[in-house]
């Protein structure tokens, strides 16, 4: 049950929500929500990252899961249906698997731009300038296993290890959190009505689009306070009202200035 339905989860997730945003890229019906306007990632970049893509999942996330059961087993996961935690414990565990994915992701990502680095692993990742959906996994074997992947499972071996047992749905949820997370940040699109946008303060698609854009900030997932505090942070101008369909609220390039960074390297 742990490895098909986390697979389950992790890689369904990812497909169904990369062919969601591929047809919004398609169809163009949400261009006017687009944060860099009439910029779409090409067919050859996108093939090239679903196939690097599919080895990761199964030359990698699968033999992982296999090797985390027996782990998580070992750490007491609370693997039954009829002990269900109450709804608070689980919005809060996972509220505490975001602090500490966005504090892992952040260091993981920022060390990753280090020069040697980036340009040995990190540099595939920013081949896509334009993000679309499937750059979120677009990454160097090393990157998947160490900025994708275990910072995301490190905060429920962490509540596991310190006796407080996670339910393999709080698990899964959370995944399922995490993946949409990380394909909005990649999607290219600013809906701001999405209502996590309004849950989440550092979330939406606009900070980590001009990390792509810029290279030199917005290094964390969720949040915005490592960045604030280790002056990393991009500015990035909010849409001031709901644009109209069909009408892109400033030229390509004036809206690619809006990004333009303000960090003081460090
Ligand atoms: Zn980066
Ligand atoms: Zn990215």
């Amino acid at each position: 049950m742990f490895w098909g339905g986390t697979s389950a989860v992790l890689i369904g997730t990812f497909w169904f929500g990369v062919g969601l945003y591929t047809l919004f890229d398609k169809k163009k019906w949400f261009s006017a929500y687009k944060i860099q306007p009439n910029r779409y990632a090409a067919d050859k970049q996108v093939k090239k990252a679903a196939r690097l893509i599919l080895k990761h999942q199964i030359f990698l996330l699968l033999p992982l899961l296999l090797l985390s059961y027996p782990l998580f087993a070992k750490l007491g996961m609370n693997f039954s249906w009829s002990e269900m935690p109450e709804l608070w414990v689980i919005a809060l565990q996972v509220l505490v698997f975001m602090l500490i994915e966005d504090f892992l992701f952040y260091w993981a990502h920022r060390i990753f731009h280090r020069p040697a680095l980036y340009k040995k692993i990190h540099k595939i990742h920013h081949e896509f300038v334009t993000p679309t959906a499937i750059a979120a996994l677009y990454a160097h074997p090393l990157e998947f296993i160490l900025a994708n992947s275990l910072p995301v499972m490190a905060g429920p071996f962490l509540l596991c290890a310190l006796g407080m047992p996670v339910h393999i749905g709080t698990l899964w949820l959370w995944l399922f959190v995490r993946v949409l997370e990380t394909l909005d940040g990649h999607s290219g699109y600013d809906f701001r009505f999405w209502f996590p946008h309004k849950l989440v303060y550092g979330a939406g698609a606009r900070p980590h689009d001009a990390h792509h854009s810029k290279f030199n900030g917005n290094f964390a997932s969720f949040f915005h306070h490592w960045d604030r505090l280790h002056s990393s942070t991009l500015e990035v101008k909010a849409r001031a009202s709901r644009p109209q369909p069909g009408k892109p609220t400033s030229a390509p390039d004036k809206e690619l200035e809006a990004l333009a960074p303000s960090m003081k390297r460090s």
